[in-house]
């Protein structure tokens, strides 16, 4: 859930520079958006089971170890809360490996349901039970306590087995990118692509959900226990976040704020999408940010960072304009610029998808044969959006 605390510094730095609250077309201008420059950029999976979920095999500090190990920044176990009916603070979270010296440690669970499974992401421990127990409850009622606990709510795999099923205006955002084989998420787009259609400033996100890989003890006794642990563990893919400081609350704020792009493994390249929409040269928006549509041209810049392509790199970027194909550019090089002009008063966005050649990931070494050349994706900049619920 969109914290308040989010909220009000970006209303107060309104309010100092004097920005009118209301437009004179008696719509809400766009937020100022928080710095483009000042934050981090922290990765992660958003998506992982560890042995406290039944039916996985991956012990849980083997794992952390494995994220530690390919340089993740944050940490979050999301395991399956129906297998300790609902008590995953006393599981997954009190269980004394659940820690780490370099990672920031997240909390929440994949919320396992009749009516389809979503993952919590919390900067801190909350009342999970609560959640479990309303599992089956009217979407109104579901959505009041979803709010009260504060986290963020992303559905998970939504257009596969388990797919989400309640409203979306309870979730904070979807699993756009689920697992590492990328051909099975054209349904997962298409329901991102509809939903933003509808003005619903959903966060794209990626998770392996790796239920198995090395088990063992210290690394040096890791084996492989299943074909499947070669091919998908953590970080296929990754989701980086672009965060005001190296926090667990900073990257579960800019998870609601969707400052978010997901790239195949740890080492592939992340895609950063911005926006100059005054014309000063200058970036002023990332994705993730809103703006108003003025009627003049915007020029939108794609900057394809890391990554093992060498010294030629060679993408192609297909630009999404509003759910259809703007474009799709071959680049030479790291970065791409291209120009549209949104319609004034109208709602638009724009996101892209890169394809290129894999980056090798010696933890999951079959991962990058799996994917169909789709590396990364962006989340979009928007223009005269609603207000994120
Ligand atoms: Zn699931
Ligand atoms: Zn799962």
């Amino acid at each position: 859930m969109r914290p308040l605390l989010l909220v009000l510094p970006i209303l107060l730095v309104a309010c100092q520079d004097g920005a009118p609250s209301t437009a004179e077309d008696g719509s809400s201008p766009a937020p100022v958006p928080p710095s483009l420059t000042e934050g981090v950029w922290l990765k992660g999976d958003l998506h992982l089971h560890s042995h406290h979920s039944s039916d996985a095999t991956s012990p849980l500090p083997v794992l952390i170890r494995a994220a530690e190990a390919v340089g993740m920044d944050y940490f979050i176990a999301t395991d399956h809360d129906n297998h300790v009916e609902g008590d995953v603070a006393g599981h997954t979270w009190a269980d004394p490996d659940y820690r780490s010296d370099s990672m920031l440690m997240l909390y929440g669970a994949e919320w396992t349901t009749h009516r389809g499974h979503g993952n919590t992401i919390s900067a801190s421990p909350y009342d999970h039970q609560s959640f479990y127990d309303i599992r089956d409850a009217l979407d109104t009622e579901i959505g009041a306590v979803a709010e009260r606990l504060g986290f963020h709510l992303s559905a998970c795999h939504p257009a596969g087995g388990d797919a989400w099923s309640f409203s979306y205006d309870f979730a904070d955002g979807l699993e756009v990118w689920n697992s590492a084989i990328w051909s099975t998420n054209s349904g997962a787009m298409v329901v991102w692509d509809d939903l933003l259609k509808s003005g619903r400033r959903l966060t794209g996100r990626g998770g392996s959900d790796a239920h198995h890989g090395p088990t063992g003890g210290d690394p040096s006794a890791w084996t492989y226990n299943t074909l499947q642990g070669f091919a998908n563990y953590i970080g296929t893919p990754t989701t980086w976040v672009y965060a005001r400081e190296r926090s667990a609350a900073a990257v579960v704020e800019a998870l609601d704020a969707g400052r978010v792009a997901v790239s195949a493994n740890p080492n592939a390249e992340r895609v950063e999408l911005r926006a100059d929409t005054d014309g000063d040269g200058e970036m002023d928006r990332m994705m993730g940010d809103d703006a108003v549509a003025d009627g003049q041209p915007v020029t939108f810049r794609v900057d394809l960072v890391g990554g093992t392509q060498g010294l030629l790199p060679l993408y192609q970027v297909r630009v999404v304009k509003d759910g259809a194909e703007f474009g799709s550019f071959p680049v030479v090089g790291r970065s791409l610029e291209f120009t549209d002009t949104p319609v004034a008063g109208q709602r638009s966005y724009y996101r892209v998808e890169v394809s290129g050649l894999p980056s090798a990931y010696f933890m999951a070494p079959l991962s990058s044969l799996l994917s169909t050349g789709t590396i990364g994706l962006s989340n979009p900049i928007y223009f005269g959006f609603h207000p994120r619920g």
